[in-house]
């Protein structure tokens, strides 16, 4: 059975699918959202929360090259590659190396800076005023360093930030004590970015935009969409575990998954999944004023309204592997080497699949050769930040209204 043709169907509920469904409703069209999932099932469930207009700088970086073979060999380093997945994940690795060669670098900064800068109005225009003062705190963040010596990399990220005039305020061992009371005392070198910000709850954030979006007449719909077919006259048959549904214009915001339904297609998009672990604290001991990213050892901890999550780490283990929990048990020590109050009873482990491209753009705008077929996927690291915006740049695209910026940096076309 054919139901009702619609305008859009966005694929996938979690930021990024439903920041595009929000914005194309506003621009007139008759929109459902299609996922076996409620919002924010998926990697938008449980990230660290951090939203980032003043973020400008890419996983790939110059040298990282060097840091890898000691990263796979430390236990607890932020990086993981299982071995039996390693030939499948080569592809992505080397586009990821060709990535972090200082003159691309300096390029894809400038592209994220475009698209972050905008993360915070975006969200407010989703949400309204009310929820937004009730989720989001643009209070800032801290970036620590282990370690006194500058290396190339922070030179470069300083560099970035000096190119798009990125306001941050050196800290040093007493100022941290002084704003993190219970910091370890071996931490001396910090950053305060007062331009970010953070949410107290990426999934009460993400579900707020599900039930704006029905509240509006939106139509979310529990199904898996399992091929994406070219209708005989223009426009897109989505088939589902249960039914066809028709519509004018497909939008693939499947996240990590996205592949699966774009492959079929010939649509060739260099998507790889950089999975990424928690460990939420119920009643930590400690509650830092303000959310902390370990750029050494590659976590954040975030305070949020039920209690401190410990975020981060990059496995390459594919969709199928199953979760490696001890990733999550190691932030918990990362956490209490940071604060050694910190007991780290009553917690949660989670594991959740980024949608990384090796360039740590994300993938917008029309498909190639699919008139019709859109894509909103590949936000890696940063969709929490790069969702809103995303969402926005996706919908005026398919409206025909003035995108805003730029979006030849993020087509699907860059990879061919
Ligand atoms: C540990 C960790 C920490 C992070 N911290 C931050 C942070 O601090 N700040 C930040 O900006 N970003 C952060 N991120 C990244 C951020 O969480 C992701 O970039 C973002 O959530 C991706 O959103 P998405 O909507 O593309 O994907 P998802 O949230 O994964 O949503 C994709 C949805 O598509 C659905 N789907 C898949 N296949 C189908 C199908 N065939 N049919 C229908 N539906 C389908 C899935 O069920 C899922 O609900 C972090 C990620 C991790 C893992």
């Amino acid at each position: 059975m054919t139901l009702a043709r619609h305008g859009a169907i966005v694929v996938g509920a979690g930021v990024a699918g439903l920041s595009t469904a929000l914005y194309l409703q506003r621009s007139g069209l008759d929109v459902a959202v299609i996922d076996p999932l409620p919002p924010a099932g998926g990697a938008s469930f449980g990230n660290a929360g951090l939203l980032s207009p003043d973020t400008a700088v890419p996983i790939a970086m110059p040298g990282m090259l060097r840091k890898v073979p000691g990263w796979l060999a430390d236990p607890l380093g932020p990086l993981s590659v299982r071995p039996s997945y390693f030939p499948r994940a080569l592809p992505w690795l080397l586009r990821w190396i060709e990535a972090g060669r200082l003159s691309r670098v300096l390029e894809i900064s400038d592209a994220m800076r475009a698209l972050h800068r905008e993360t915070l109005t975006c969200w407010q225009e989703l949400l309204g005023p009310e929820l937004y003062h009730d989720l989001i705190r643009p209070s800032g963040q801290v970036h620590i360093w282990e370690g006194e010596a500058e290396s190339p990399a922070m030179a470069i990220e300083r560099q970035v930030r000096e190119r798009h005039g990125i306001r941050t305020e050196t800290l040093n061992a007493d100022d941290l004590r002084q704003m993190f009371p219970g910091i370890a005392r071996d931490i001396s070198r910090g950053l305060l970015v007062p331009g970010n910000g953070y949410t107290i709850s990426p999934q009460r954030l993400v579900v707020s935009l599900g039930e704006r979006f029905q509240a509006a007449g939106g139509q979310l719909v529990a199904e898996r969409a399992t091929k994406l077919i070219p209708g005989d006259g223009g426009g897109w048959m989505v088939m589902t575990n249960i039914a066809n549904r028709s519509t004018e214009h497909v939008v693939v915001a499947a996240g990590a998954f996205s592949r699966q339904l774009l492959d079929p297609l010939r649509v060739r998009v260099p998507l790889e999944t950089e999975r990424g672990y928690h460990a939420m604290l119920f009643s930590p001991e400690v509650r830092p004023a303000l959310p902390l990213s370990n750029k050494s050892r590659g976590f954040g901890v975030t305070p949020m309204e039920d209690g401190l999550r410990i975020a981060g780490t990059v496995e390459i283990a594919g969709l199928d592997a199953p979760p490696n929990e001890h990733r999550a048990r190691i932030l918990v020590q990362h956490a209490q080497r940071l604060f050694p109050a910190l007991r780290g009873e009553k917690v949660r482990y989670w594991m959740g699949f980024r949608p990384s491209t090796p360039d740590s753009l994300p993938i917008l705008g029309p498909a190639p050769g699919r008139p019709g077929l859109h894509l909103a996927t590949g936000h890696g690291h940063f969709g929490m930040s790069g969702g809103p915006p995303s969402g926005r740049l996706v919908a005026r695209l398919i409206a025909g209204q003035a995108p805003g910026i730029d979006p030849k940096p993020y087509a699907a076309t860059r990879f061919h």
